[in-house]
């Protein structure tokens, strides 16, 4: 297929989005005490509202899907385009201006399993899933986190073993965000005990109907439950759902971590609630406390700071770079200034956000509070990003690990 020039694909997408999508009213200003009073990190939706709207998330991939905006940087073989990320920026940063199907329920399986099934899965796992995951077929989640397997995952003892061409699963994950409503799952597994931890795990693509598997929900403390604790009982998966080499899943696993902080830092970091904070401010007369001035100021400073890394870290990525510790510290930086922001939130509401009194932009911050800690947690805890800055970026002696014989972990014992 030919490469269309920027200015032809700007316009194919701007057409295609006119046709399919009404346009986000983005010149209506954002007035306090009007509009939807909501302000969250994670959506909390009963499963029924949930459904309809991964069916509706669905329905607009495949609508884009088809008209080739779907896959844009992908491999022609497998339904992309075979375009630079840069054409796939064009495109999202187009489609941002139309009114959409909410897309989260694809963050996982094409932020972090698809690109993992690309690098490392056989042909024919590639060709069962890929083209099905970009075009909105099926969803996918991350089986990584186990009951004593978190920062440490290479501890992780769900096992799997070989019965001829198949591989036999039992074990325990646990967080596994959206396994609900997913169709497939990576996992990471133990398949050597013998070996050294991290050399004796394998990744595989598991049918997340699969007899064996049970799903139950786990509530946090935001009232939702978006995750859940998954159960496998002699699940069997084909030998061609293997991610890479037997017990080279270790690697398997740092292709899809590494995707992960992408996305999290990339996505986090406050971006829209800034009106609402400012109009906030505004609204309770506090624009002249010199106090709230200051700590808006370091907030306002703080995300600045963290866009032109990500905007670093994306601009690499365009140009077909691997995302490197940068993500540890986008990620690390994004989580910390939704904090920043909840603190700043708190200092201005007081007792107003821990009582619901039903006044308009007070008690809905809650849900933002109480779901950014998870944030900080997800896809590498804080400490363990600075772990990998300290190490990565600033060249800092190694973090001795759970395992060493330092003097902390002897004192441990
Ligand atoms: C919102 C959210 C979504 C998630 N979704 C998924 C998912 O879809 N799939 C999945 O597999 N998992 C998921 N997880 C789980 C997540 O990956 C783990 O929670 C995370 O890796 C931390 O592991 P843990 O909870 O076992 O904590 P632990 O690893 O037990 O950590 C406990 C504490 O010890 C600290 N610590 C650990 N090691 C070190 C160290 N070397 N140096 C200093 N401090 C250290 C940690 O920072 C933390 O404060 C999700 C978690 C959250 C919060």
């Amino acid at each position: 297929m030919s490469q269309p020039t920027v200015e032809q694909f700007h316009a194919d997408a701007l057409a295609f989005l006119e046709a399919n999508a009404p346009r986000k009213e983005a010149e209506k200003k954002f007035v306090w005490g009007e509009g939807a009073d909501k302000v969250s990190m994670f959506e909390e939706k009963d499963r029924k509202s949930e459904t309809q709207d991964v069916a509706l998330a669905c329905a607009w991939r495949q609508k884009k899907f088809d008209a080739g905006f779907g896959y844009i940087f992908g491999p022609e073989q497998y339904g992309g385009r075979g375009l630079t990320a840069a054409y796939s920026k064009i495109y999202e940063s187009l489609e941002a201006n139309y009114e959409i199907p909410n897309q989260s329920c694809f963050t996982i399986g094409l932020g972090m399993v698809a690109p993992t099934i690309v690098a490392h899965g056989s042909d024919i796992a590639r060709e069962t899933y890929v083209r099905k995951m970009y075009r909105g077929e099926i969803v996918g989640c991350q089986l990584f986190s186990e009951p004593g397997a978190g920062s440490d995952l290479a501890s992780l003892s769900t096992k799997a073993e070989r019965d001829g061409e198949e591989w036999v699963i039992t074990g325990q994950k646990v967080w596994t965000s959206g396994a609900h409503y997913s169709d497939i799952g990576e996992i990471i597994a133990r398949t050597d005990f013998d070996m050294p931890k991290h050399k004796g795990l394998t990744g595989f693509i598991v049918d997340m109907r699969a007899p064996g598997v049970e799903i139950r929900p786990l509530r946090q403390m935001t009232g939702g439950a978006s995750f859940n604790e998954v159960f496998f009982s002699e699940v069997r998966v084909r030998d061609d759902h293997r991610l890479g080499d037997i017990n080279n899943g270790w690697n398997v696993a740092l292709t899809t971590l590494m995707n992960e902080r992408a996305a999290i830092g990339a996505g986090s970091g406050g971006g829209g609630m800034f009106t609402r904070v400012i109009e906030m401010v505004k609204y309770y007369g506090l624009e002249k406390d010199p106090v709230v001035r200051d700590a808006l100021a370091d907030l306002i400073i703080h995300n600045k700071v963290a866009g032109f890394n990500n905007q670093r870290a994306m601009d690499k990525i365009k140009s077909g770079q691997m995302p490197g510790p940068e993500m540890s510290m986008a990620k690390l930086a994004g989580t910390a200034n939704m904090m920043r922001m909840g603190d700043f939130v708190s200092m201005v509401l007081g007792p107003k956000l821990i009582a619901d009194s039903g006044e308009w932009g007070t008690y809905a911050w809650n849900q933002l509070i109480l779901g950014t800690p998870g944030g900080r947690i997800a896809g590498g805890s804080d400490e363990v990003m600075r772990n990998i800055v300290a190490e990565r970026v600033l060249g800092m002696p190694k973090d001795p690990g759970i395992d060493s014989k330092s003097p902390f972990n002897e004192l441990r014992k």
